[in-house]
Parts: C-alpha cells; structure tokens; sequence
C-alpha cells in the first residue's frame, strides 16, 4: 500500500491504463467523436493490454480483479476518450456482472467467451414509455410450452446494433397470462431471430458508441436464455439493479476521467497562456477557479473509490454507489464547463476537446439512473423505506 491507499498491482494496472490513454487512444479520440465509428481498433488495444473483462473469475478466463481495479482503467481511460472509458466499463460492469452473479455455468461460460473476445453486452431496460419508472415496462416474455416469446420495443441501448450479447429485461407471463414479474433473458444479435435494430439515436455526445432503438418481434427464447428470473413480482429486477451498482460507479468513474482530463489541460494552459503581460494562472479569479475545481474532483474521486471498495466480493453498495453516481456527474459537468472557460474562445471551437468532453459528460445525470431518481435512491436507504420512485421501487409486501 502507498499514500494513495492502491496496492502496487493496482499501481502498475493504472499506469498500463495511463499509457495506452495518453498515447493511441488520445489520438484516435477527436476522430472517433467526429465519424461516430465504434473504436474496434481501441477494443483491440485494451484487449491486449488486459482491461477487458479482467473482473470475470480467473475460471472463466478473466482475471477476477475487483471493481477499483476496473475504476483505475475507467477512469485513465475516459480522460482521453470517454467512449473508450464506457467500453472498458460495459466489457467489466453491468450486464456481464449480472450473468457472472445470477448466470448458469453454460451462461457464465458463453458471456465471458464474448466479451473476452472483444464484445461490448448490451443491457436493455428503458422503453419510450418507461424510463425512470422502469418497473412500467411493456415488453413481454410469455411462456408458449418449452419457450418464451418476447414482443416490445427498447430505446436508448448502448451498443446497439454493434453489441452481439444482449441482457433484456421483459414481464414474463406464464401459459395462462398471469404475470410473473420482470426477468432478464440473454440474446445474440444476428443469431437470435426477430432481434431488431431500428434507429440510431442522433445523440449530443460519446458519438462513438451507437444508441438504438431495439425491436423484439416474436423473439423465441428457451427457458435456457433466462438469466434473472422474475423470483415474484419485481424481485428480478431487484437483482439486476443490485448488480448494476457495478455499473453506476463505472458511469460515475467515466465522468469524473471526463472532468480529470479536462482539468488537466486547463492547468496546463493556465501556465502556457499570457495576457496582460503575465501567465492568466496568475490572476486569482482563475486560481480559485482550479482550487474548486480540485476540490470538486478529489471529492468525487474519493466517493467513487469507496463505492468500488464497497462492493469487493459482491456489488458496490447501492447507497455509496447512488451518491458517487449524483455528485460526480453534476460536479464533473461543472468542472469540464470551467476547463472550457480557461481556454476562451479556443475552448469554444472543435479543433480542441474541451467541446466534446463537455458534450460527453452530460450524459451521465441521465443514464444509468438520472440524477433526481437516485437522490431518491440515497433518501431511501437514508429513510430505511423503499420508495416507489426507483428503478428498483420493489415492495416484499
Ligand atoms: C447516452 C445514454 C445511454 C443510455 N444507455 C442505456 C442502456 O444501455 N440501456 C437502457 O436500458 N437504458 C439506457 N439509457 C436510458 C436511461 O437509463 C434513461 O434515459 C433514464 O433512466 C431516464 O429515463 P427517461 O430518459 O425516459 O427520462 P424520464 O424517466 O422520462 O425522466 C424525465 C425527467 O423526469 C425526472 N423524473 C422522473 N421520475 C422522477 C421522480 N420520481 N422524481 C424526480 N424526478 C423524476 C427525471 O430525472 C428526468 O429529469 C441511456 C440513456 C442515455 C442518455
């Protein structure tokens, strides 16, 4: 251990992350925004370096490192190109988490072959009339003898239509109608028939990861395909939640690298930029600027590494996780937007990155839980009452 709390492992694996950012992967980062094209040569590059599914269990081919050591690559990686930053969360967190803890054998070992070969799963929740009230979902799983047919749509899917595992949340009915619940099945684009991509969403920022509209029409599925069984109603979907803490805290990570890597050239071209005869660091108007902006970041960083350190042996808590979630995001639009300031009307224009990364990091009040439904998360397990108003707004009663 060191006085950053990291272990000397940890400390080499973030600067393997550090390298690769600041060397191919900034390169790439202005053209992957601009041609909005999936950086396939980048998952290439962090499949070599061992950053792809490295938190699958070693009996499965990953490495079973812990969710810090997925934070540290996140986080040196989305400095440089946040889309690079979400492929490392989505190939480490999320979906892939939740088949590794609720999977059969034959799921486990069929998951971490795809993403360890490179695929980026894809989970798929929000529908155009269900978003935060998730719960609300249309899409249908009924039981038809031996399989499940699955019918609706989902929007807003990251890695649509170049994701090949899908995680897709239905209520599943039994042969007579009666719901069961919501429960998680898997599909593979281009195997699974009637799994459709519809429309790429013309998106503001993190260009380079397509969104869509999925459609499910008469999707057959065997009961093998059902990772997180609806368990009651809404207990499944309890699970997949419980799971996707992991994948808060990686949202959360992406954002505060988006904001680090900003804050970085800010300070860089404090120094370099002169008027009025001196360095502009020199005026206190922008020193106290880069003092709040450090605040803001070491306290968003401190908040992400203990939801990771959280969930060593199972998943990040969801308290931790939903307070990392809210105060890195808004605090890291803040702090980019700032970053942007000390450039003046450079910052403004497209040659430099300080507009992408401010198109990038606003994102993540939204997905993956918006900002307002997980303060509704953290005055639950403040309050000690499940409120209805959360992804996961599930009553045992
Ligand atoms: C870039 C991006 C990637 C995404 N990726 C995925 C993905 O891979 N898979 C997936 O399933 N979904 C994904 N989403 C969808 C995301 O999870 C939803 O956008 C989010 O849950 C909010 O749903 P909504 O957009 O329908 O907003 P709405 O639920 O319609 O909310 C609208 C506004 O009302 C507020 N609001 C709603 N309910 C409450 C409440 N109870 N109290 C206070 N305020 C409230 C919200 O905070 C928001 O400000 C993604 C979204 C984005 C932007």
């Amino acid at each position: 251990m060191n006085v950053s709390g990291l272990s000397s492992d940890q400390l080499k694996l973030q600067a393997r992350a550090r390298e690769l950012a600041a060397g191919p992967v900034t390169k790439r980062a202005a053209e992957v925004d601009r041609t909005e094209q999936y950086p396939w040569d980048n998952v290439d590059l962090l499949k070599d370096a061992k950053l792809i599914g490295m938190t699958i269990p070693e009996q499965y081919g990953g490495q079973g490192k812990g969710w810090l050591d997925a934070v540290l690559a996140i986080e040196a990686l989305s400095a440089a190109c946040a889309v690079t930053g979400r492929i490392a969360v989505e190939t480490n967190m999320g979906a892939i988490s939740a088949v590794m803890a609720y999977g059969s054998e034959e799921q486990k070992k069929m998951a971490a072959a795809m993403v360890l070969a490179g695929d980026k799963p894809a989970i798929c929740i929000t529908e155009p009339e269900a978003g935060s009230d998730a719960n609300g979902m249309t899409t249908r799983a009924d039981k038809k003898g031996n399989r499940y047919v699955v019918n609706g749509r989902k929007h807003w899917i990251t890695g649509g239509g170049v994701s090949r595992l899908h995680l897709i949340f239905a209520k599943v009915f039994d042969e007579k109608g009666n719901e069961e619940g919501i429960g998680g099945f898997l599909a593979i684009r281009d195997e699974t028939v009637g799994l459709k991509i519809t429309k790429r969403e013309p998106t503001m920022g993190l260009r380079g990861i397509p969104e869509a509209v999925i459609d499910f029409e008469e999707m057959e599925l065997p009961p093998s395909a059902l990772v997180i069984p609806p368990r009651g109603l809404k207990k499944g979907f309890a699970d997949l939640m419980t799971a996707y803490n992991s994948q808060r805290v990686g949202a959360a990570t992406v954002a505060l690298g988006i904001a680090q890597g900003a804050y970085q050239l800010a300070l860089d071209w404090s120094e370099e930029r002169h008027q009025f005869g001196r360095p502009i660091n020199e005026f206190q108007g922008l020193q106290w600027k880069l003092a709040d902006m450090s605040i803001k970041l070491s306290a968003a960083q401190a908040l992400v590494y203990n939801a990771a350190r959280s969930g060593e042996g199972g998943f990040p808590d969801m308290l931790l996780a939903a307070q990392a979630k809210v105060f890195t995001s808004e605090n890291a639009i803040q702090v980019v937007n700032d970053a942007l300031q000390f450039f003046g009307a450079r910052g403004y224009s497209r040659e430099l990155p300080l507009e992408r990364m401010a198109r990038d990091v606003r994102m993540f009040t939204i997905g993956g839980g918006t900002a307002e439904v997980l303060r509704t998360v953290v005055a639950g397990a403040l309050l000690k009452k499940k409120l209805p108003q959360t992804r996961d707004g599930w009553s045992k009663s």
